[in-house]
């Protein structure tokens, strides 16, 4: 388990990084909204480049939110005292990973078991 101090450290971070986030997802979203306000341009060569850039957007957009959702668990288990296991095998995950990546919600095993099956 995590002694208070980080803990304390964490949740700043994740705060933080819930912040940063957040406004990611909304300056991703705005420009988009803009582009298509009826009577805004019709440039034909632009188009191609322009779906191109939304769906890019829409990836980032997805991997944002997915970040954001993380993190909010993360916050949403320190309130609730549970912070720090790994969801899969219940195991405290290494103090250093939970440095490096606050809203992580399994332990490196875990997460490689998982990363490899998601690629069969
Ligand atoms: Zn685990």
């Amino acid at each position: 388990m995590l002694d208070r101090r980080r803990m304390q450290r964490n949740r700043k971070r994740l705060e933080d990084e819930r912040a940063r986030l957040q406004q990611e997802v909304e300056r991703m979203e705005v420009p988009s909204d803009e582009r298509e306000r009826p009577g805004y341009g019709n440039h034909m060569a632009d188009s191609a480049s322009e779906v191109f850039e939304q769906t890019k957007n829409l990836a980032v957009c997805q991997r944002l939110r997915r970040t954001l959702e993380l993190v909010n668990k993360a916050l949403d288990k320190m309130d609730e005292g549970v912070y720090g296991p790994c969801e899969s095998c219940g195991e405290a995950i290494d103090p250093a990973r939970l440095k490096a990546l606050p809203y992580a919600a399994l332990c490196i095993s875990c997460q490689t078991r998982a990363e490899r099956g998601a690629f069969h």
